[in-house]
């Protein structure tokens, strides 16, 4: 039984106030695998890079028990390219170059031996793409979860609904469910997505913690307060990672599990933003995310005496 991962795996060239990277290693399905891969394996990973893509960070990730069988290496082609630059909070950026280059016409084919997949996590990616690998799976999956972002919500509505109708779990931040919902409360937002197919919702606000939104229910982590946060990209889907690796190990699909995924994607997500590009992820050692779950739960944690107890 396994995790399979579909997303980018990209070039990003990244600007923050305090720095500017040149072209470094990103996308999301790459994040995802790092961080997911601290938690179970293998994992199987479905993606498109071009000849330009370092074979050594394909072997890194191996290294790690990724699966790169469904990865298509286009030789004669250019890798996805994102650039970025962020605000002064950290919280917003703008987009400032998206070529989709081996994406523009991706197929992916999911392979025989990826057909024991137990759980699905879609990075943001061609919707398209997201939904022709849910197809291919002959079983459904235990969990589907899915990631997307506004560039698709403006230039493929369509397929992403579709898409939508065949997740259990959305992962989006603030923006992204007020665009998608049209609906400025994040509450009422809620409600639009979840009639739009998932049954569970996590709406991420950057610096201000993650919701977990699921019928009636609500549940809130906060985001580890951080003296330095140096690039917050791939934080989004570093959180995914940590969330989807920790159900895939406990392979416990429950609300209480899932309140217990969102404190791990976070506590991932942390870690994350402390270094440019997969940096920090890289160098991570296993006692440091107990470490700083721990953190986490003494950051929440607290005792209060009430007449109804
Ligand atoms: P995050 O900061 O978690 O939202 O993810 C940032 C990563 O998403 C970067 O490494 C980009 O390469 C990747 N990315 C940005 N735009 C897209 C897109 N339109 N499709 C797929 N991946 C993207």
């Amino acid at each position: 039984m396994s995790l399979v991962v579909v997303g980018s795996m990209a070039f990003d060239a990244i600007e923050t106030p305090f720095g500017k990277s040149n072209k470094i290693i990103g996308g999301a399905a790459t994040y995802i695998a790092w961080a997911a891969s601290n938690f179970t394996r293998p994992i199987k990973q479905v993606s498109v890079v071009g000849g330009d893509f370092p074979e050594s960070e394909l072997k890194m990730l191996e290294a790690r028990g990724v699966d790169m069988e469904g990865v298509q290496i286009k030789k004669d082609q250019r890798s996805f390219f994102w650039s970025g630059r962020y605000h002064m909070d950290m919280n917003t950026r703008d987009t400032l170059d998206t070529q989709l280059n081996v994406l523009a016409d991706f197929n992916p084919v999911v392979p025989d031996s990826y057909q024991d997949c137990e759980f699905l996590m879609l990075g943001n990616l061609v919707p398209a793409v997201q939904l022709s690998v849910i197809d291919q799976l002959k079983n459904r999956p235990k969990l589907v979860a899915m990631d997307t972002m506004n560039f698709w919500m403006e230039t493929a509505m369509p397929d992403l609904e579709k898409v939508l109708q065949k997740v259990d779990v959305l992962i989006i931040n603030d923006s992204e469910a007020r665009q998608l919902s049209a609906q400025f409360s994040l509450v009422k937002a809620a409600k639009e997505i979840m009639k739009m197919g998932p049954r569970y919702l996590i709406i991420k606000k950057g610096e201000h913690g993650a919701l977990l939104f699921h019928e009636d229910g609500v549940f809130f982590a906060p985001a580890l307060p951080l003296e330095e946060v140096f690039d917050p990209t791939g934080a989004g889907d570093t959180f995914a990672g940590g969330f989807i690796g920790h159900l895939a190990r406990t392979k416990d699909i429950s609300f209480a599990n899932m309140k217990t995924g969102i404190i791990v994607g976070s506590a991932m997500a942390s870690f994350c933003v402390e270094k440019f590009g997969t940096t920090r992820l890289k160098e991570l050692k296993h006692g440091e995310i107990e470490t700083r779950i721990r953190m986490f739960r003494d950051l929440v944690s607290f005792e209060i005496e009430l007449e109804g107890d």
